[in-house]
C-alpha cells in the first residue's frame, strides 16, 4: 500500500481563505478588525521565524497584528503589566506568549495572567479545564490543525482507536481530548509506555508528537491507518547541511498507512492557520457575534 499523501500546506491556505472571508464580513458589516497580539521575550532564533511567519500571516487575513518584542532580562512583574494592559485593550482579541520564556519568568504564571477569551493558543488552566469538560474554549492551535486534517479525511472519527504518542500540555494531553470528544477510543503512549510499536500497531489513527526523529517506523503501523506527524526535528543531511524530519519515518510509514502527513507540508501550516482561526473567533465571542463555522472543534 502507499498512502494518500494528507496536503496540510493546501488544507492550512484553505483556512486561512476562511479566516480573511469572515474578517472581510465583520470589517464591512461591523467595522471590527480582529486583532493579535504576540509577546516574545528575548532572542531565540527559532521563536522569532516563528513570530514573524504568525505576523505576516495575520497582516494576509486582514487582521491587526502587534508584535511586543522584549528584552531577555525582561522581569516578570514588566511582562505581567504588559498583559494586562492587552486583556484590557479593546483592538486586541487574541494574546499569544511565545514559548519557552527565560528561566527567572514563571511560565504558568503568565499563561494564566491571560483573559482565558484572549488565550488563542489555549493553554490557561480555565480553557484546558474547558476543554477537558466538553465545554465551549480556546482549543491549542496544532492539535486542533491536527483534528481538522483527520476530520477531514474520515468524516466521522466515531469508535476509530486513535493513539497519541507524547503527553506535552501543548500537544498530546489536548489532542487525546479532541480525539476523545470525537469520540475516538484514545491512548497517550509516552516515555514510559511499554512495548509502544505493540500499542501503535492497534491504531486506526495515530498521532506522533515526540520530538525524536523518525522513531515511528513502517512496522508501526497498521495498514491503511492514517499516521499525523506532528514532530519538527532538524537533523544532520551531511556536508553541513540539515534537513527537517518528522517523529515518523515517512518512507517506511508511507509504505503501510492508509494516508500520512509529510514534514515539512503537513502538521506545521496548520497551527498558525488555527491560531488566525482561534482570533477571529475570539473576536466573534467578544462581540456577541456568530462564530465562523468549521473553524472550531
Ligand atoms: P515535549 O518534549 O513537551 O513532549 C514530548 C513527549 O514525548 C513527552 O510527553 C514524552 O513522554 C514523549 N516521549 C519522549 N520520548 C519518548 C519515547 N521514546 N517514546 C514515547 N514517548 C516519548 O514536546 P511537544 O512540545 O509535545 O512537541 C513534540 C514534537 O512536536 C516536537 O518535535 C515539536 O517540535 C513538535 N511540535 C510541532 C508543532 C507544529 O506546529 N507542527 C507544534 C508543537 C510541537
Amino acid at each position: 500500500m502507499t498512502a494518500e499523501i494528507i496536503d496540510g500546506k493546501a488544507f492550512a491556505a484553505t483556512v486561512r481563505g476562511q479566516v480573511a472571508e469572515h474578517v472581510a464580513k465583520l470589517q464591512a458589516g461591523h467595522g471590527i478588525t480582529p486583532g493579535l497580539a504576540v509577546v516574545l521575550v528575548g532572542e531565540d532564533p527559532a521563536s522569532q521565524v516563528y513570530v514573524r511567519s504568525k505576523g505576516k500571516q495575520t497582516v494576509e487575513a486582514g487582521m491587526a497584528s502587534f508584535e511586543h518584542k522584549l528584552d531577555a532580562a525582561t522581569s516578570e512583574s514588566d511582562l505581567l503589566a504588559l498583559i494586562e494592559r492587552l486583556n484590557n485593550d479593546p483592538q486586541v482579541h487574541g494574546i499569544l506568549v511565545q514559548l519557552p520564556l527565560p528561566g527567572h519568568i514563571d511560565s504558568d504564571l503568565v499563561i494564566n495572567s491571560i483573559d482565558p477569551a484572549k488565550d488563542v493558543d489555549g493553554f490557561h488552566i480555565s480553557n484546558v479545564g474547558l476543554l477537558g469538560t466538553g465545554q465551549k474554549s480556546m482549543v491549542p492551535c496544532t492539535p486542533l490543525g491536527c483534528l481538522m486534517l483527520l476530520r477531514d479525511r474520515h468524516g466521522s472519527l466515531s469508535g476509530m482507536d486513535a493513539v497519541v504518542i507524547g503527553r506535552s500540555n501543548i500537544v498530546g494531553k489536548p489532542m487525546a481530548q479532541l480525539l476523545l470528544g470525537d469520540s475516538c477510543t484514545v491512548t497517550i503512549a509516552h516515555s514510559r509506555t511499554r512495548d509502544l510499536p505493540a500499542v501503535t500497531r492497534r491504531a486506526d489513527i495515530v498521532v506522533a508528537a515526540v520530538g525524536r526523529p523518525e522513531m515511528v517506523t513502517g512496522d508501526w503501523i497498521k495498514p491503511g491507518a492514517t499516521v499525523i506527524d506532528v514532530g519538527i526535528n532538524r537533523i544532520d543531511a551531511g556536508e553541513g547541511k540539515t534537513r527537517l524530519v518528522g517523529d515518523v519515518h515517512f518512507d517506511s510509514a508511507a509504505a503501510v498507512a492508509g494516508a500520512i502527513t509529510p514534514v515539512p507540508g503537513g502538521v506545521g501550516p496548520m497551527t498558525i492557520a488555527c491560531l488566525l482561526a482561534n482570533t477571529v473567533t475570539a473576536c466573534c465571542r467578544a462581540n456577541g457575534l456568530p462564530e465562523p463555522q468549521g473553524l472550531t472543534p
